[in-house]
């Protein structure tokens, strides 16, 4: 027996139907945005993510997986994908072509040697959208109304969008130099992590969870005092527009995030489940402005994405039961009576596949009972036996599991005898509804 490496779980069958459930909805609200899909690598060089997520990040500093490979290479298994997104756009020359704005979406996992616990894993899934091109402030009213939008669709009510601008080069430079002045005097009474972020980035500061630290960053200075008046303006019209949409935030100028690449809007969607779990953070992301540039891009090209995470929406989907409608049931089940009839049962079963059923065959030989009690747990809605006087005359008995009913049906006919039942059973849904 083997134990699963510390931090990471399994996903596996109905749990991983409901991340993919989670997955397929985002995507097709990001393909609804006109954004394309991005398949990039779960390796990449290290340097690339000290470039991006940033030396004076938490990520880089303690939770990376970094190893060198056998040809010497500093290698890292990516902690986010927005690095390996921007890398592939600008190595691909996406930019260079003019074809701006560059929208990109991405699924697949993500590695941090994080302390595991409740949805904090060291192996974890993302979705998320990178739009790369950014000329405007309603672009970020975008990517933010689709993360909206795609948790909406999940079923999430009372949503929380927690907002902040942290400002362009100008604000944070100013802003960072008042920042210094004021940490400086309390330093001696902060923790050890706060002392060296006042060196790597005086930002992350306002980051801290150590409680008698927030007394202190309660009353530093405030990113709004600094913005230049283009920050201002922007994330002004981000929050006008984000009114008209009808979707609701909440400004928290402490809000820096975890990754060293944002400037101007960056925001999270919190989420409290209807057990009252507070689950923090479902999705963040912002605006970055030298990204691209940072990692070899063309110079001036802004970009702004989010990610979430698919653990975390999952156990809160869970909890708050908005699972209800994933269909798990099988259109047939195929039940040979005889191991000798199990080849035509095979015949049968491919047959429905290629009309369109979803079949199952039980070559187990558990007798009619045994494979009755497999064709309920799979919640089938026709049983189909095939005995010895149906193979001798070339039929199948048809049981309708939900109506307790069968018949006996000619081979050939099955198909178009399934295609009525079925187009009935939708009428009669239908008339239901009018009624
Ligand atoms: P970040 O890339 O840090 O902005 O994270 C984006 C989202 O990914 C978070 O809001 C979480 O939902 C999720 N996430 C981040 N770290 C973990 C983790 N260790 N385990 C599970 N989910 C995570």
């Amino acid at each position: 027996m083997f134990n699963l490496v510390k931090g990471t779980h399994d996903v596996i069958l109905s749990e991983a139907d409901k991340y993919s459930y989670i997955e397929q909805t985002f995507i097709q609200v990001a393909e609804f945005f006109n954004y394309k899909e991005f398949r990039t690598p779960i390796i990449e060089s290290s340097e690339l993510f000290q470039r991006s997520v940033g030396d004076s990040s938490d990520i880089v500093r303690k939770e990376m997986y970094t190893f060198l490979d056998k040809g010497d290479r500093s290698i890292t298994l990516r902690p986010e994908l927005t690095a390996g997104i921007i890398r592939s756009i600008v190595n691909n020359k996406l930019l260079a072509l003019g074809d701006i704005p560059v929208k990109a979406y991405y699924v697949g996992p993500c590695f941090r040697y994080e302390r595991p616990q409740q949805g904090r894993y060291r192996q974890f899934n993302q979705f998320g959208i990178e739009c790369v091109g950014v000329v405007s402030p309603y672009r970020d009213v975008e990517v933010i109304s689709l993360c909206y939008y795609g948790l909406k669709i999940l079923g999430f009510k009372n949503l929380k969008l927690v907002i902040n601008c942290l400002g362009d080069d100008e604000s944070r430079t100013n802003y960072k130099n008042v920042l210094r002045d004021y940490f400086a005097k309390h330093l001696d009474n902060m923790c050890g992590d706060c002392k060296e972020r006042f060196k790597l980035n005086v930002l992350r500061i306002l980051d801290c969870k150590d409680p008698s630290d927030q007394e202190i960053v309660k009353n530093a200075p405030r990113i709004e005092d600094y913005l230049t008046p283009k920050s201002k303006e922007n994330f002004d019209k981000i929050l006008k527009t984000l009114d008209n949409l009808g979707i609701e935030y909440e400004i928290d100028r402490n809000l820096v995030r975890g990754l060293d690449y944002y400037s101007d809007v960056v925001f999270e969607f919190h989420y409290t489940s209807s057990k009252g779990i507070n689950y923090g953070a479902l999705c963040g992301g912002g605006h970055y402005n030298k990204l691209i540039q940072e990692i070899g891009g063309p110079k001036d090209i802004e970009g702004c994405g989010f990610a979430i995470g698919i653990e975390r929406i999952a156990s809160v989907m869970n909890d708050d039961n908005l699972f209800a409608d994933i269909d798990e049931s099988l259109d047939c089940y195929v039940m040979p009576l005889d191991i000798s009839y199990q080849n035509k049962a095979i015949e049968i079963a491919t047959t429905l596949r290629l009309n369109g059923f979803k079949s199952d065959v039980n070559l187990e030989g558990k007798g009619l009972k045994g494979m009755l009690k497999k064709a309920l747990k799979f919640n089938t809605k026709y049983a189909l036996i095939l005995g010895e006087d149906e193979v001798n005359s070339n039929k199948i008995v048809v049981k309708d599991l939900k109506e307790e009913k069968q018949e006996s049906i000619e081979l050939d006919e099955l198909i178009s005898y399934l295609d009525q039942k079925e187009s009935e059973d939708c009428e009669c849904h239908h008339h239901q509804n009018e009624e």
